[in-house]
């Protein structure tokens, strides 16, 4: 089949929840991927983090396959060999103390929530079923009724309520906001320490490094959500990293499965997450052999080939570059490591022309929000093929 019959099968008999590229990727390898008539292109987003590995790493690939050979699926009802080493890896990866392994990085929000309610309840004394969890706008965490709840984007919500009681919403980057949010009530504040899908928005610096004062000194707990920026994507292991920042919780997500599996996790204190008993949580899926050897693999690739390295000076070199194209649409270019934002005028038409004449020119990207052009390639790029996309991004510019 070609690609416009591939495409028309997905509109018949897919629900319309998403407004994809006009492209279908048959196959991929590194940080390329071919349609169905084979042409190439360049992947310049990543999966959103998901495939910061690149596609189909070999040796993510390797323990993929090494394990479907063992077995696969257990079901938490029984121990597994690889939950317990991926558990304690993650663990030293992170500087935490436990892990809560899930599949999704919604589930991981969902499982820092009800975590978060029950330390409230049990530890901090806060009245059965009035914990507060505060959130920003412009936040990003997921898709469930519940973390829709607090999204300030109309269409993430509209027609979904009735909604989940608990949340309070305050402007990112303002710790004044947070300090006046706070009440006895408040059982945690949840964050994006930098905010993706929003744009790539960065607070102002020493955001997260306020954020914590504040929380620790009203006895609040401090969840950030590494799902998009966590696993080397900003240039350091964790977007909090710059600021030497450890919060109670982190939710990750996306890069922990290599760009092989889902895999997803809360990481954090004992304290927190000691307090669940066998039965209050689960997943069918969460800590199965397959998923945690592929995470496994790919915590040791971000060692081995030094992607959070890789990812700040190739990040460094990448916003220089596209700060250097002069154009009349180009507002501002912002980011951290392999993680950058283009901002466009409003006068500027949308990113999503913008996006559809480099998808053209062999390079996929994609626009978050009308006017912002997300560029997150995989972390094992080079020099070379950042080169060439920044002379397909200069080119475009200038054309349209
Ligand atoms: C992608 C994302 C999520 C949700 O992850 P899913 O795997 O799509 O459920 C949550 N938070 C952030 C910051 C994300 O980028």
């Amino acid at each position: 089949m070609d690609s416009r019959e591939l495409m028309e099968l997905a509109n018949t008999w897919g629900a319309h929840n998403y407004k994809p590229l006009p492209v279908v990727i048959d196959h991929a390898d590194g940080v390329f991927m071919w349609d169905a008539e084979g042409k190439r292109y360049l992947d310049f987003l990543s999966c959103y983090s998901a495939l910061s590995h690149g596609h189909r790493h070999p040796k993510i690939i390797a323990a993929a396959i090494g394990q479907m050979g063992m077995v696969t699926l257990t079901s938490r009802a029984f121990h597994n060999a690889e939950m317990g080493p991926m558990l304690k890896e993650l663990c030293e990866y992170t500087g935490t103390e436990m892990a809560l392994p899930m599949n999704t990085g919604a589930e991981a929000v969902e499982t820092a929530i009800k975590a978060v309610r029950k330390w409230a309840y049990l530890k901090k004394g806060v009245p059965k079923y009035e914990a507060e969890i505060i959130a920003c706008s412009g936040n990003f965490h997921g898709r469930t009724v519940t973390v829709v709840t607090f999204s300030t984007e109309d269409l993430y919500r509209e027609d979904f309520g009735p909604f989940t009681p608990g949340f309070k919403v305050i402007p990112y980057g303002d710790v004044a906001a947070l300090e006046a949010a706070i009440t006895p009530r408040t059982a945690a504040f949840l964050v994006e320490p930098i905010q993706g899908e929003a744009g790539v928005i960065l607070p102002p610096d020493g955001y997260l490094r306020a954020v914590r004062e504040v929380t620790r000194r009203h006895d609040v707990l401090m969840i950030a959500d590494e799902i998009q920026t966590g696993f080397a994507r900003t240039g350091r292991r964790f977007a909090c990293d710059h600021e030497g920042v450890k919060p109670d919780l982190m939710t990750l997500g996306k890069g922990l499965g290599g760009g092989v599996y889902p895999v997803s996790a809360v990481v954090g204190t004992r304290e927190v997450l000691g307090l669940f008993r066998p039965g209050e949580h689960g997943s069918t899926f969460g800590g199965n052999p397959l998923a945690c050897a592929v995470a496994r693999a790919a915590l040791r690739v971000l060692e081995e080939e030094r992607l959070d390295e890789r990812s700040a000076t190739l990040g460094a070199f990448l916003l220089d570059r596209l700060r250097a194209v002069r154009s009349k649409h180009v507002k501002e270019v912002r980011g951290r490591g392999l993680f950058v934002g283009v901002e466009l005028h409003r006068e500027a038409g949308g990113a999503r022309r913008f996006c559809e004449a480099l998808m053209q020119r062999g390079m996929l990207c994609k626009e978050t929000h009308d006017d912002v052009i997300r560029l997150a390639p995989p972390l094992t790029i080079t020099e070379q093929h950042l080169t060439w996309a920044v002379e397909q991004f200069a080119e475009v510019v200038a054309a349209l």
